[in-house]
């Protein structure tokens, strides 16, 4: 028959109880090892709390990263900057700190359709989730849909009040769609409500001037523009498509 262990039960009962996960199925293996190494008890107990945190970082990162539904996961180190010469390496490593969100500072990324911006939106993103900033990301186009939704169904302020925690909200592919007056309103007020409080990163295919065309008024264009660029790096990638110099690349290889 096998010997109970009433202390053992009890202790597992507690560190159940506690939430201490990694405490729990690690204690037996650590104290085997604490043992080997003639450790003491203090330094028993930081070897547990050590991986009962690492894992907790580990966990609440994932978490995040589930929340910011990016719509693929891209890095930093997928990126060719040799690809991308007009932008500045350090610069965007730099960036990655994430030392700007501190700073509640925004990023603006402008190029041609296929210049990277979503792929270096997102790692910039992810590297905040790593970071543990709560990170949200969203399409321009989107973005208004919801804002619009939630303002028919009066829910308007609970959707504003979760986009206002998000640390960092990136707004991907402003410019493809104009937006209806209500929808640039709301999206204008977005901005407006962020602004000293929390990051933005705004990627567009468009330079500023155009950014009327879809929001369809100059003066609520130039305002939005005057919070947005209070405190930006603004990142002009001026290479053509990713996609298309890859393509035009591999048919140079086969002839
Ligand atoms: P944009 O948002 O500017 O239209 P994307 O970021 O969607 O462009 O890029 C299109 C595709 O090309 C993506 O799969 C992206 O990962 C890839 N890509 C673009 N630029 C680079 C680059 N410099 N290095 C590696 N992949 C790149
Ligand atoms: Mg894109």
């Amino acid at each position: 028959m096998k010997k109970t262990n009433p202390p053992r039960i009890l202790l597992e009962h507690h560190l159940k109880t506690l939430r201490l996960s990694v405490f729990l199925r690690e204690h037996r293996k650590i104290a085997t090892q604490c043992a080997s190494d003639k450790c003491d008890y203090e330094t028993y107990l930081l070897r547990l709390s050590e991986q009962e945190l690492l894992e907790r970082e580990e966990r609440g990162t994932e978490r995040r990263i589930r929340a910011a539904k990016f719509p693929v996961l891209k890095t930093m180190a997928d990126f060719d900057f040799g690809a991308a010469r007009s932008l500045n390496k350090k610069q965007l490593f730099e960036l990655a700190r994430c030392e700007w969100i501190d700073r509640r500072e925004n990023v603006i990324m402008l190029g041609n359709p296929g210049t990277g911006k979503t792929h270096l939106s997102i790692a910039l993103g992810l590297a905040a989730c790593q970071r543990g900033y709560h990170v949200k990301f969203v399409t321009a186009a989107g973005l208004v849909n919801e804002l619009v939704e939630a303002r028919n169904e009066k829910r308007l302020l609970k959707l504003q009040k979760q986009l206002a925690k998000v640390s960092l909200l990136l707004i991907d592919e402003l410019g493809y769609i104009p937006f209806s007056k209500t929808g640039a309103e709301l999206l204008f007020e977005t901005f407006s409500q962020r602004y000293e409080r929390g990051s933005t990163i705004v990627t567009s295919n468009l330079p500023f001037e155009e950014w009327t065309s879809v929001l369809e008024s100059e003066r609520l264009t130039g305002a939005l523009l005057d919070r947005l660029t209070h405190r930006v790096h603004i990142l002009p990638i001026e290479e053509e498509s990713y996609r298309l110099s890859q393509s035009k690349a591999r048919k140079r290889k086969r002839k």
